[in-house]
Formats: C-alpha cells, structure tokens, sequence
C-alpha cells in the first residue's frame, strides 16, 4: 500500500469549501466554519469519550501494518492516551498533512471506497482527536534517517521538529476536551473510562492475533498479548485461560461466498449478558443484530432462558455482499442478503455444537492440546448433572475413604456415625405442616399434595428457589450471610470486564458470604463461598453475581438491588426440574416451603404453587 497522504476529493465528505466560491447569493447568514470548530465537530462524532480515541489511534497503527501495538493510559485516558507502533511511519509532509481533515492515504477513489481493506479511511480521526486535545506526533518512516515530531493543541500546530526516533509511530494524546469542558464534564471515573478502553482494545486485539498489544494503565501492564498465529492462544490470553478450555474451533465456507472462523464456546459456558459475543464482519469488530439474532438462535435449544453463549467468530464476505461503511462509530453493517447471512451463521454454528454434543459423551475428557477441531469435546457442564447424584457420589466417597482406614482409626468411625446421624436427623424433621399430605411428584418437575380439601401443586423448582432466596434473605438482614470455606480455593482468570467489577465490589461480594482476594493482574482466588452454595459451580457463581452487580454500578448502592442479586445467587442452589425426588426430599421441601411465606412467588415472580379447591375439582367432573 502506498502511504502518503492527500486530501480527500470532496465528493467524500461535506464540501465546505465549495461554498465559499458562491459569495453573497443572498444576503445570506451562511459562513464557512473555521476548520478548527469544522474538527470540533467531527470530533464529536468520532470522539466520544478516551476509549474512541484508543480505538482509532490502534486502527491506524494496524492499518500501517505494525505488528507491535503499545497502549499506555493515565488517569482512564482522561490524562494520556499513547499509542507507540511500529508500523511504516510518516515522512515530514504526511506528518503534517494527516491532521488536516479528509487527509488519508487510504481511499483515492471512489472503487477504493467498496474494496476497504483498512480499518479507516475518511481521513478525519486524527484531526478530530487533535481539536479536542493537546496531541503529539513523533513519527519516522522505515527509509527516513530521521523523525518528526509535532506538537498541536486544540487543531492548532505550536510546534513541529526533526527528531531522533525509531521507525513507526507514536500519537501522544493529552487532557482529552481540554478545551470543551462541555463533552470533559460526560467524562466518568477512570475506572470506568478505563474499562471502555480494555473491552475497545481486547476486541481489535482478538481479531489480530499476529499483533503483540499491551495495555498498561498508570504504569501497571494490565493487559498484554503476544503474537500469536492462532486465535485460540490470542483468546485465551485475553478472556482467560479457563474459558479458553471449553471453546470450540469452528470454519465453514457457503458456495454463496460467506465464511467463518472462530471458537464457539460450550454451553455450559454461558453467560447472563451478550457481552462475550465478539463477532467480525470482514475484520470488523460488529454488533449486528442480524449476526447476534443468527447465533442466539443456533445456540437456542442447548441454553436455559437467559443465558448467553460466548463465542468469537469472524463472518468474512465479499465485500459487493456487505456495507461496513454505515456509520464511523456504530458497530453496524448492512447486509445485502439479511437471510442468507442469518441462514449461514445459524446452520453453521448449530452444525458445529451438534457434532460435539455427540462427541462430547463418548469423549467427555478434555484435551484441547490435540489441536485437530473435531477433538474439542465439549465439558459438561456441572450444574446440568443431577444435583442428588453429585451429593450421593461425595457421601459414597467419603464413606469408602472412611472405610478404608476405619479399622486403624475409632475417630473416623465416629465421624462416619456423625454424618449418618446427622441424614437420619434431618429425616425426622420433616414434619408436614398441619392438614397437608402428600401425594406424589408428577413429571419430575411438580409435587402434588393435598391441603386440607384443597389439591396444590407445587413447581419444585420455583419453590426450592424461593427457600433459597429466602434463606439468604434472612441471612444478610442479620449480618452478612453464612460463607463457607472452600476447600480448594479456585483461582479464576477473568477478562478485563469481570477484573473491574469484581475489584470494585469486592467488599459486596464479602458481605455476599464469599472471600475473594484479588491475586493481581486479572486472577483472583476464591477461599469462601455461602453455606447454600457449597455444592454449585463457583465459578460460574460468581461471574453471575459478578455479572449482576456490574448492573447495580459502582454508584448504585447494592441494598437497592440486593433482591435481584439474591435471586441470581439463589438460583444456582437450587433443585431443577426434572429430577425425580425421595419421598423425604418432597416432604423437606414442603416443610421449608411452610417456613417462610407460603403464598409467594420464585424470585423470578413465577408462581411457586396453585391450589384448586374441591369446588374447582369437582366442576371438572360436572358434579356442581
Ligand atoms: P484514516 O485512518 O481514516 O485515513 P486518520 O485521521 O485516522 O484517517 O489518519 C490519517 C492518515 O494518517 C492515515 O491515512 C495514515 O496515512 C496516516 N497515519 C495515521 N496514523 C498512522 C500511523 N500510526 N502510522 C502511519 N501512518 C499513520
Ligand atoms: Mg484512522
């Protein structure tokens, strides 16, 4: 690609100078603007906040073809943006000329225009960060002896200088809306503005992986990917090692001319948000509505209602079939062909997760090192497996370790009598509340009983949710809940996204009845989970509540909320549906029930049970 820079031909953009050739047509109000505030402008499209400038400065260093990409922010950007590259560089001329408006090197044409192979090309990025901030350049192309460093403030050059500097690129951005306190005011916490700018800079990372990026905030490296020819390493090192594990290579090609590659995530990986959903168009990172309706709907069957696959999948097409150019900061493309584009990514993906559903129960051990696509089974996930089953498995080993060294140790033997006394216990407790009988399980999902002369059904499992939040409930009214330590800690690799929120609420999190300590970087071990929630998948118990708390805010207060966030919690605990229960568990469950407000509904607001009166039963059968 050739690299200098000229100016846009106007047919590319509004053409203010034009105007000025047809002088007092009317007397007229009509002024051109200064090009400055013509910036101002533009920035406010382009600039949002420091995050779009991140986005646009790494763009640029992509498109000039480095293969390192450094990002260093203070003060969530809001004090320095740097963007250091070693890509081809400027000479002296393109150095100036990139912060006028519609200066690119990209598009001469208006062909060029269909056949975008950059990531920009409207030639206005650089001046519109340059307007709205102090910014300097220091640039040197690959055959130059030396560099050149500009120094603007607010659009305006103050200075400008030859400079010893290594080939490619630096873009300091300083005191972003120095000069609009208006747009500087919008600007919120660091934290926050920083986490902007790790979700702009993990997206374009995840689709570059033969790019080295690191991001470092306030001098700590927060986040740093090597090159890399594989995306499954690429993804791994920014969305974690352990989500990494149950991904799934997926790549098709359709004789309409769509492609894809990409990992798509087990099942039993899904999230509460759409926000692990990376997907590319023709290397772009999108937010299509189109795209995400077509792998939600793949994905539909396999995942409980509300749930979110995780997935990162580039749909490459050419480029007559797909508008990528729809607006400059909107994650938006216009299909020609919706449907088949749906069609495409539906069936594909459904393909893919069906041949591992099979593979994955003969091969349900995990090797994704043999790198071959179809040897990717799919780890079941442990909330799916029967909850009694698991309980059974854990007393039946430890019953056979007690076992095997009881007749060298009376302690243990007594511990084994404690733990059968204490079900024999539990047991008798199951009192049915007066007038109640039951009568038995229907469908595995529902408990029929008889109240006095009424017959009331029971959704088991809105009802063992509801016990649980009630529980919890009560816990934290009189002080914080019941924790419980765990017994491995487990130490969990999170993306930059969890990493904030579980820092910033990590005192909610302990009143919560969970330890977490922040173990540096993007880990942090969990040591102690609530009593209730011993028995459930930690680490998916924690992204939820993580997730969840990400919705309060860091302002919100978590009191506000804490139903929602109990609910979540207590939703992991609990019994499904369909599983058959003993006639103790049934009874159990009724007597909890009975304990706390009996006419009530599941957290979800499903009703937890109906009752039909005798009247109602005996109009059934025409006998009123
Ligand atoms: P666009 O990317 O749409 O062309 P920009 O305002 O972002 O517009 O950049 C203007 C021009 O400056 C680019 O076309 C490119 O030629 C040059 N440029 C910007 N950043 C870099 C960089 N990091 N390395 C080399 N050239 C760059
Ligand atoms: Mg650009």
């Amino acid at each position: 690609m050739n690299f200098s820079v000229f100016a846009l031909p106007e047919v590319f953009g509004p053409s203010w100078p034009k105007l000025a050739i047809i002088p007092n047509l009317m007397s007229t109000q009509i002024h051109i603007l200064p090009e400055n505030l013509a910036n101002q402008i533009a920035a406010g499209e382009v600039v949002e906040r420091p995050a779009s400038v991140v986005k646009e400065l790494i763009e640029n260093s992509i498109d000039a073809a480095a293969d390192e990409i450094f990002i260093d922010i203070e003060k969530g950007g809001k004090a320095l943006v740097r963007v250091t590259d070693n890509g081809c560089g400027m000479s002296k001329d393109d150095a100036f000329l990139c912060l006028e408006r519609h200066a690119t090197s990209k598009v001469k044409s208006a062909e060029d225009l269909f056949a975008l192979h950059t990531m920009g090309f409207r030639g206005e990025a650089l001046p519109a960060i340059a307007s709205v901030a102090r910014l300097r350049l220091t640039t040197r192309a690959v055959d130059d002896e030396a560099g050149w460093q500009i120094y603007a403030e607010g659009g305006t050059v103050r200075q400008a200088e030859t400079v010893g500097a290594p080939p490619g690129t630096v873009v300091e951005v300083r005191n972003l809306f120095f000069n609009t306190p208006g747009r500087r005011k919008f600007l919120r916490k660091d934290e926050t503005e920083f986490s902007h700018i790790a979700e702009n800079v993990t997206r374009l990372a995840l689709s570059r992986p033969d790019i080295h990026f690191r991001l470092t905030h306030n001098g700590r490296t927060y986040l740093e990917a090597y090159r890399h020819n594989r995306l499954e390493e690429r993804a791994s090192a920014l969305l974690g090692r352990n989500l990494f594990k149950d991904m799934l290579p997926v790549e098709a090609e359709a004789e309409t001319g769509e492609m894809m590659v990409g990992l798509l995530g087990s099942p039993g990986l899904s999230r509460s948000a759409t926000n692990y959903i990376y997907t590319y168009v023709n290397g772009r990172f999108v937010r299509d509505r189109v795209v995400q309706h077509a792998i939600l709907d793949a994905y539909r069957t396999m995942l409980e209602k509300r749930r979110y696959p995780v997935a990162v999948l580039f749909i490459d097409m050419p480029p007559e079939m797909v508008d990528v150019n729809v607006h400059p900061t909107k994650h938006e493309v216009r299909f020609r062909n919706r449907q088949q584009v749906h069609d495409f990514i539906t069936t594909t993906v459904r393909q893919r997760l069906q041949q591992v559903d099979l593979a994955g129960t003969k091969r349900p051990e995990l090797s994704y090192e043999s790198s071959a696509p179809t040897a990717l089974p799919v780890v079941p996930n442990p909330l799916q497996r029967d909850y009694r089953e698991r309980i059974q498995e854990s007393l039946a080993a430890f019953n056979e370790k007690v076992d095997t060294v009881q007749a060298s140790s009376p302690l243990v033997a007594t511990i084994k009598g404690e733990a059968f006394r204490w079900s024999e216990s539990a047991q008798s407790t199951a009192q049915m509340p007066d007038g109640w009988r039951l009568i038995g399980q229907y469908l595995n999902s529902y408990l029929l009983c008889q109240a006095g002369e009424d017959l009331v059904l029971i959704d088991q499992h809105a009802a063992h949710e509801r016990i649980g939040f009630e529980r919890l409930r009560k816990e934290l009214e009189v002080n914080r809940i019941e924790s419980q330590s765990l017994l491995f800690p487990l130490v969990l690799e999170v993306d930059h996204r969890e990493a904030s929120v579980l820092t910033t609420h990590l005192n909610n999190f302990a009143r919560l009845g969970f330890e977490i300590d922040a173990f540096g970087g993007r880990s942090f071990t969990v040591k102690a989970v609530p009593q209730l929630l011993v028995d459930v998948d930690t680490e998916r118990l924690v992204r939820d509540v993580a997730a969840e708390l990400n919705e309060i805010g860091r302002a919100g207060s978590l009191d506000a909320e804490i139903e929602r966030v109990l609910s979540v919690m207590a939703c992991h605990a609990m019994v499904r549906a369909n599983q058959a229960l003993s006639q103790m568990e049934m009874q159990q469950l009724i007597v909890d029930l009975a304990a706390i407000d009996f006419g009530s509904c599941c957290p979800h607001g499903r009703p937890v049970m109906r009752r039909l009166s005798r009247r109602d039963v005996e109009k059934f059968f025409h006998r009123v």
